[in-house]
């Protein structure tokens, strides 16, 4: 079979990559022709991650927010296209990552779409991370591969200065406002893959908006060389993050990684 010629959607297996949602559903709006329109506002790097905005006609939503001190950056961004925070109807949340949501709060006329499983993981563990005595212990509970070598353990020790510094669970925005991904389709053209590898429920976004998607992969992809120098990148189960890896750069298509500039995948066609 020659996949390349034509996106197919990933198929279903077990334990890799899975199809959570696809139908249409933004409340009451009329269908509109236009495709989605992807754009990265906040550009990915070392140390900070890529946040999209997702537009079509009226309706904008924001992948990943970012930290606070991106907040600046982030309104600029999104007055320069003469759009107000109350414009955001949806923000997606890849994952819980700090680096990822702590600007949730600035948009609190906004559904929040993300994954339980990865809410829960997350507060559970920058929780955990914070405990001045055991914290070493208890990271070993949802990183149980992290006391396998020095450079690791190290890293750890970087995911709780992180934690320390920036964690803060009234940034993630209103709980009323969470629209769970296992239960909660997105509108239309929109499809959710679970990448799990990096923090369980994780979830990659693929944009079907034209013959070749757009692919927000969110960490499971976090740079396009694989450069392990990402201080959050951790992966909470290492095989199952290279599998994800490699399926989502198996897709042609226009890739998002999550700490690095967008790229074409079209070479593998
Ligand atoms: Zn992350």
């Amino acid at each position: 079979m020659n996949r390349a010629r034509k996106f197919d959607a990933p198929r279903i297996e077990k334990g890799e990559l899975r199809l959570i949602t696809t139908p249409d559903s933004f409340s009451n709006s009329p269908r509109e022709n236009s495709a989605w329109k992807t754009e990265v506002i906040l550009a990915g790097n070392w140390r900070g991650a890529t946040c999209a905005l997702l537009s079509k006609g009226r309706h904008h939503i924001l992948v990943d927010t970012g930290m606070p001190h991106e907040a600046h950056r982030l309104m600029e961004a999104l007055r320069e296209r003469d759009l107000h925070p109350s414009d955001i109807r949806m923000i997606i949340n890849t994952h819980f990552h700090v680096d990822h949501v702590l600007n949730n709060c600035l948009f609190p006329e906004s559904e929040i779409y993300a994954s339980q499983q990865s809410h829960d993981w997350c507060c559970a563990a920058y929780t955990d991370l914070l405990d001045e005595h055991n914290w070493e212990k208890l990271a070993l509970k949802y990183y149980p591969e992290a006391g396998d070598s020095e450079r690791t353990r190290e890293r750890m020790g970087w995911l709780r200065r992180f934690a320390l510094r920036w964690w803060d669970v009234k940034r993630l925005g209103d709980p009323s406002r969470f629209r769970w991904m296992e239960t909660h389709p997105l509108p239309e053209d929109l499809e959710l893959v679970l990448t799990s590898g990096h923090v369980p429920g994780h979830a990659s976004v693929i944009i079907h908006d034209g013959n070749l998607p757009t692919i927000i992969a969110g960490d499971a992809v976090l740079t396009r060389a694989h450069d392990e120098n990402i201080l959050t990148m951790i992966p909470h189960n290492r095989e199952q993050f290279q599998r994800d890896r490699e399926r989502i750069l198996s897709l042609p298509g226009r890739i998002l990684p999550g700490h690095d500039e967008e790229f074409s995948n079209t070479d593998i066609l």
